[in-house]
């Protein structure tokens, strides 16, 4: 297991302004999750739902408030800076923006080869070759070492930026929304671009997205958020033949091109998304859902094995 988390959490201590009491965004609230080598976990769900906070935790930008997270096998002490700071390079992390992870000032060459100078003590002539073998992997051609982000299109750039990611071999690349930015044309080549590099190198995708079209074209697993809780998690074929929750319904029946034969079930979400600072009682998704009962307004679902996926719905059985 390259990666592994147990109820991982994160809760902010916000202020909701002068004479206001202080409040708790409970932005993440347990999440559980594994992920193989050379695999893809997609992590789905609307913007707010904690995709970004747990990708910061994984990263290891900051630390959980509780919960426990493993690194290829080792349980990594995320309070401990010496430790964190050792490990960090083993997950990369793509942005959705390209151009703001670049410095405009700086050719690319020298952007590459900066994360080997930092943390190997890897010769200049080894580098350079190592920046130019990256740079051929990823598409660039030999000339480009000597450009600047400038000059670039967005395509070109996120190339940039995966092989940047790739420098010093992680066991993990968290992808958050990588190619929303992107000319869909564009899209799809940057898509293999990350299946090309995970099969040369095994390197293990956490791909946030809320696009499920994009996620269908890279995931082997999907992981579906509300309101920083897991819904319904599990390999993406099962889920996208048969989701069982109302709210992984809905996300499928919004993105029409897949499976469109075998999606029988046709529901809308309704309203939005709750805020996470005042979380409904019971199932967060109560208010937005076409099948719940009283049942479901008082009593949180807890998250549990059913047809070969785990969910967190009191009803359903009654889909499955
Ligand atoms: Fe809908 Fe109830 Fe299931 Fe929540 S528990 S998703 S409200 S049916
Ligand atoms: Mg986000």
């Amino acid at each position: 297991m390259v990666l592994k988390t147990e109820n991982l959490a994160r809760h902010y201590d916000v202020s909701l302004g002068f004479m206001k009491p202080r409040a708790t965004l409970k932005a993440l609230n347990g999440v559980s999750l594994s992920l193989q080598r050379g695999k893809t976990l997609a992590v789905v769900g609307e913007s707010g739902c904690g995709k970004s906070t747990l990708a910061r935790q994984i990263t290891m930008i900051e630390p959980p408030s509780s919960g426990s997270l493993w690194l290829d096998g080792d349980q990594v002490d995320t309070s401990s800076v010496a430790q964190v700071k050792a490990l960090r390079h083993k997950v990369q992390m793509v942005f959705q923006n390209p151009y703001g992870s670049l410095n405009p000032r700086r050719k690319i060459g020298d952007q590459l080869e900066e994360p080997l100078i930092i943390n190997t003590d890897m010769k200049s002539p080894q580098r350079k070759e190592r920046v130019r073998d990256m740079m051929q992997r990823v598409g660039l051609r030999p000339e480009h070492y000597y450009r600047y982000p400038h000059m670039f299109s967005g395509g070109q750039r996120q190339r940039i930026a995966i092989a940047r990611a790739m420098m010093l071999n992680p066991s993990i690349v968290v992808a958050d929304e990588p190619t929303s930015a992107l000319d869909v044309s564009i899209q799809a080549q940057v898509l293999n671009l990350f299946l090309d590099l995970q099969e040369e190198l095994r390197t293990s995708y956490v791909f946030i997205s809320h696009n499920l079209s994009v996620v269908e074209h890279v995931a082997d697993d999907v992981m579906v958020m509300y309101l920083g809780r897991v819904a319904e998690s599990g390999p993406k074929q099962t889920l996208y033949e048969k989701p069982l929750h109302p709210y992984t319904q809905a996300l499928l029946s919004a993105t029409p091109s897949i499976y469109p034969e075998k999606r029988a079930v046709k529901i809308k979400i309704e309203g939005e998304l709750p805020s996470p600072l005042n979380p409904p009682a019971g199932c967060a998704f109560h208010r937005r859902c076409p099948h719940a009962v009283a049942r479901c307004s008082t009593e949180e679902p807890v998250l549990r094995e059913l047809s070969g996926r785990q969910v967190a719905c009191h009803l359903a059985e009654q889909f499955a």
